[in-house]
């Protein structure tokens, strides 16, 4: 079997995890050399010295100059959270390394938490994946294509628009040797035009060249913003062209995982959050960024 260098790229162990990032302390240091690599100028007035405060379980730091004071977490997901950093590190260990995703009921297990707050603290973590990734447009050529995603329930209608299932946009920018190189998944209030041009505003850098295989509501609308080249195969489905290889491949993991792993959850509620986390991990797999640098990148 052939290699793929992607899948076979090392990883952060179990082992190796917790030999870092096992203890309170070692998750404190992570975070304060990952947030302030130059040294943590004060939030307050930027100056350039400021001393941990002594004796507190929760790092906090007092300016030399004005004396205020700024906690470690402070503008961070871990910000007023009684959960310790270390089980909030290994949440974003297990989310960030879990191929097919995880839900809150296995995380909760990992973590030995309550349901409740594996729930909020895998949502959190989801919400941070949507922000980050939400600060990036596709750009050069890009390929896209509609699907409705979600999990399986039993007594559901086959075909589009099954209970259970939302409508989603998939978009994957190609890097100039034409390997996948950016992912968004979108859920949208429909294949509407007015739906895909409020999409293709957000997610599309204009001038971007967009490959579809043609549903009529991309047409006008994608044009407004990018050039778009639409491919429909007479007696073909469209998604078996090679120039649709990626985004096809992608569509069918998703739709897998998010029967697997996601069967029972109100999907259309959450889609938003569960789709960024797919392609928040798509993307750094795919740029090998280490942990814990992954939850700032
Ligand atoms: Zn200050």
């Amino acid at each position: 079997m052939a290699m793929n260098r992607i899948q076979f790229q090392p990883g952060l162990s179990i082992p190796a995890f917790q030999q870092q990032f096992g203890s309170e302390d070692q998750c404190q240091t992570a975070l304060e050399q990952t947030r302030w690599q130059q040294g943590l100028r004060c939030l307050h007035c930027q100056y350039p010295a400021c001393y941990r405060i002594q004796g507190r379980t929760n790092a906090l730091f007092e300016c030399r100059a004005c004396r205020k004071q700024t906690s470690l977490t402070a503008g961070t997901l871990f910000e007023k959270s009684s959960l310790p950093l270390r089980l909030w590190f290994l949440a974003l260990y297990l989310i960030g390394e879990a191929k097919t995703g995880l839900s809150a009921l296995a995380l909760k297990c990992q973590l030995g938490v309550n349901y409740r707050t594996a729930w909020l603290v895998q949502h959190k973590i989801m919400q941070a994946m949507l922000e980050r990734d939400a600060r990036y447009q596709l750009d050069g050529v890009v390929q896209v294509d509609d699907a409705y995603l979600g999990g399986e329930r039993s007594g559901g209608k086959a075909g589009r628009g099954p209970e259970n299932k939302i409508p989603c946009m998939a978009a994957m920018a190609l890097h100039v040797w034409r390997h996948p190189w950016y992912l968004k998944l979108s859920p949208v209030v429909g294949f509407t035009q007015q739906a895909i041009r409020v999409w293709a505003e957000c997610c599309l850098q204009p001038g971007a060249y967009v490959i579809s295989d043609g549903l009529s509501c991309f047409g006008v609308v994608i044009r407004a913003v990018a050039t778009h080249e639409a491919h429909v195969a007479g007696g073909k489905n469209p998604k078996d062209l090679p120039l649709f290889r990626w985004i096809s491949t992608l569509l069918g993991n998703v739709k897998a995982s998010l029967s697997w792993i996601y069967h029972a959850f109100a999907f259309g509620k959450y889609a938003g959050h569960y789709l960024a986390a797919i392609a928040y991990r798509f993307n750094r797999v795919l740029r090998k960024i280490p942990f814990p640098k992954i939850i700032f990148y």
